[in-house]
């Protein structure tokens, strides 16, 4: 009898941090992740509002550093931008986080994405330089939440056929 091994696909969001842009860490952080051997199914710059902000960390909105994590995600501190990047492959979400790192820099390991890149400020604010997803739960909803179906270069999640009329600038 032969053992079936069953593939886990899985989808995962992962943000380059307007702290990462500032510091130029684009090219280092993708380098880094090519290791994994995901591939890239989504990709797009972002100017963050609040609203976006705070629907994405909306786990977090009684933490007392929710406010300046707000702050941060909107580029206050360095750069109004945020890199979104879907990663898509086998155990996408927990081998993401691996090269990511602990949440904390300090505590990250130092070859990990946090650990080489991180920082926390004097008012307590862990600058990570990146953000991922950290369970399939999330990763739908925050790819949802930041990529549209059609901005994927293939389906991963159910869609559904909607009448949009809504005025949105073309070019002159
Ligand atoms: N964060 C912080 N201080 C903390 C915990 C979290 O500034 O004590 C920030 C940090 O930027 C982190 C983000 O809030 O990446 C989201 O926190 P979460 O616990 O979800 O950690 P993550 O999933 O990003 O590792
Ligand atoms: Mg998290």
């Amino acid at each position: 009898m032969t053992e079936t091994i069953s593939d886990n696909i899985e989808q995962t969001l992962v943000l380059i941090k307007p702290d990462g842009l500032v510091k130029s860490l684009t090219g280092n952080i993708i380098d880094k992740l090519s290791e994994s051997e995901l591939v890239i199914v989504g990709a797009k710059m972002v100017s963050v509002d609040k609203d976006l902000a705070e629907t994405h960390y909306k786990d977090l909105k009684d933490q007392k550093f929710f406010e300046e994590l707000i702050q941060y995600i909107m580029g206050a501190y360095h750069t109004r931008r945020v890199l979104a990047l879907v990663y898509e492959g086998e155990n996408a979400i927990q081998r993401v986080r691996h090269i990511t790192g602990d949440t904390n820099p300090e505590k990250a390991s130092p070859t990990s994405l946090r650990g080489k890149y991180g920082r926390i400020t004097t008012s307590g604010v862990f600058e990570n330089v990146v953000h991922a997803s950290s369970s399939f739960e999330d990763a739908k909803r925050e790819i949802q939440l930041w990529f549209k179906p059609g901005e994927l270069t293939k389906v991963i999640f159910d869609t559904k056929e909607e009448e949009v009329t809504k005025k949105e600038a073309v070019w002159k």
